[in-house]
């Protein structure tokens, strides 16, 4: 399945600068592959691919579009295995986790080829001129995509599908960690009839100078970004000169609410997959736990015993649930959180200890009794820790958990639905899981408020991100 050079065209071509980077496995750091690195001026290669493209591909019928995005479905629903063990192989997480990321990957390709034939308009008589008022949905014209390594095929059909089903073509730039999974997925494309030019990947070392290229190439009109919101200020600002159409996932710190009337088990068992999925490198990972003082205890310790009960080893054998890290960085970052939280007071009440190499492995890992002012408390954790904290009022637990600067997902956990509806709607988040541990649905749309996002990928919304709304005023 391994491609490892930039995919342009239709065509695999090494880079102009003939530079190539190491893609690892982080489950032993051996190197997977060597991986073209491309340039600017692969960039404008790949648009004028994407231009000459775009005329016949937006012109095809929405059923003809659809049709390809099905056969997409079906083609990697046959071969999800061979998905999931090369996820595994460059992004490290276990195999359960990866055949669902697979899974969840080719849905999108299924729900965009229906969701693309409703593109509703609207005909209205103008109130008081007699004339018609005629709403119709074009393809907004080229799409740059950029996509972080958690979900390394996700991230990206999540964002393809929908361009595709509008009529759009794309330039998709992976994370560098984790390119090759975007690349196996070409092959899939051209075999159910994406045409040369419509889809490009251009992995690429130098991710500033590429990205900021094509947003400065007159003829892309729409940016589609998933990862830190750090990166996403940087791109909305590049995305300013041309006023292209944003749309950025962004980074999360959602807090995942235990109420004195949760169901505890249904508690836990949300919380495990709030936490865990992805082994916490995920946005919508729970980061704050507020359990309620009076249940604090008894949740804290079925939680533990639940994380405790995980295996962790190379993603790739049987029975392991928790792989490692996807490189060295992102799990010192974990150990600095926890070390900080233990040094100003929180409990460790299992895991912590990182173990000897090779790869980047830590453990599930729970901290009670986290102090507000440690750092994982204001951070996104992006790995297998669970910081709890116990609060007593329910005005109190909704103001902490809305004093962040992101607003992508929250979790709330209790049996009375009245109470959860309120909370839900005080809640200063893009999504909320209302006694679930899991919100992410192609059907649904996913984002972020505040500094978490702008845009929805998924649902209905996720196809208007890549159309332009045009209004033509008529009469007869
Ligand atoms: P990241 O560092 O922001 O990188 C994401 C992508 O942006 C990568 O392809 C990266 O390329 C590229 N990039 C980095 N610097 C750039 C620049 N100056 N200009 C243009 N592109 C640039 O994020 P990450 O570490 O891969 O992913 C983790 C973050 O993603 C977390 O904050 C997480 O919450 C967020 N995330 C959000 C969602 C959501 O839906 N809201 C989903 C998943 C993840 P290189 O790899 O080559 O550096």
């Amino acid at each position: 399945m391994q491609h490892t050079d930039l995919y342009i065209n239709g065509q695999w071509r090494p880079g102009s600068g003939a530079e190539r980077f190491d893609v690892l496995n982080p489950a032993d750091e051996s190197v997977l592959a060597s991986v073209a690195s491309a340039t600017p001026e692969d960039a404008i290669a790949a648009i004028d691919a994407a231009e000459a493209a775009f005329a016949d591909w937006a012109g095809r019928s929405p059923r003809a579009r659809a049709e390809v995005l099905r056969r997409a479905f079906e083609l990697m629903t046959a071969r999800l295995d061979a998905f999931a063990r090369l996820i595994t192989l460059e992004n490290g997480k276990a195999r359960a986790d990866a055949m669902g990321e697979a899974a969840y990957a080719a849905e999108f390709f299924r729900w965009f080829a229906e969701e693309g034939v409703r593109a509703h308009g609207n005909l209205m008589p103008a109130p008081a001129s007699g004339a018609r008022i005629l709403v119709h949905q074009k393809p907004a014209g080229i799409a740059v995509l950029v996509t972080p390594w958690n979900y390394p095929a996700a991230m990206g059909t999540r964002k393809i599908a929908p361009a595709l089903a509008a009529g759009c073509p794309v330039v998709i730039k992976p994370a560098s960690e984790t390119p090759l999974t975007m690349l196996a997925l070409m092959p899939l494309l051209e075999e159910a009839g994406v045409p040369p030019g419509v889809v490009n990947v251009l992995p690429s070392r130098s991710a500033g100078s590429l990205v900021d290229a094509m947003l400065h190439d007159p003829r892309v009109r729409v940016v589609s970004f998933t990862g830190s919101t750090e990166v996403g200020r940087k791109l909305l600002k590049g995305a300013a000169d041309q006023v292209l159409k944003p749309a950025m996932e962004l980074g999360g710190n959602a807090p995942l609410i235990v109420f004195e009337d949760a169901d505890i088990d249904q508690a836990v068992e949300g919380a495990m997959q709030a936490k865990m999925r992805n082994l916490g490198e995920a946005c919508t990972a729970a980061n704050r736990f507020y359990v309620h003082e009076s249940v604090l205890e008894s949740f804290t310790e079925r939680f533990t015993a639940a994380m405790a009960a995980l295996k962790m080893g190379n993603g790739l054998e049987e029975g392991i649930d928790v792989g490692p890290l996807v490189n060295a960085e992102t799990r010192d970052k974990v150990a600095a959180f926890v070390d900080d939280a233990v040094a100003r007071g929180a409990e460790l009440r299992l895991g912590g200890q990182r173990p000897n190499g090779p790869g980047f492995f830590y453990p599930p890992t729970v901290l009670a009794r986290v102090p507000e002012d440690a750092d994982c408390v204001a951070d996104e954790i992006f790995g297998p820790v669970a910081a709890i904290q116990a609060f007593s009022d329910e005005a109190e637990v909704i103001a902490k958990a809305n004093d962040t600067e992101y607003g992508l997902v929250a979790y709330v956990f209790t049996r009375d639905l009245g109470r959860g509806l309120r909370v839900s709607e005080q809640l200063e988040f893009g999504m909320v899981g209302l006694n679930r541990g899991l919100v992410s649905d192609p059907a649904a749309p996913f984002g972020g408020v505040k500094q978490s996002g702008l845009g929805r990928e998924g649902g209905h919304e996720g196809l208007l991100e890549f159309m332009e709304t045009q209004y033509i005023s008529t009469a007869w």
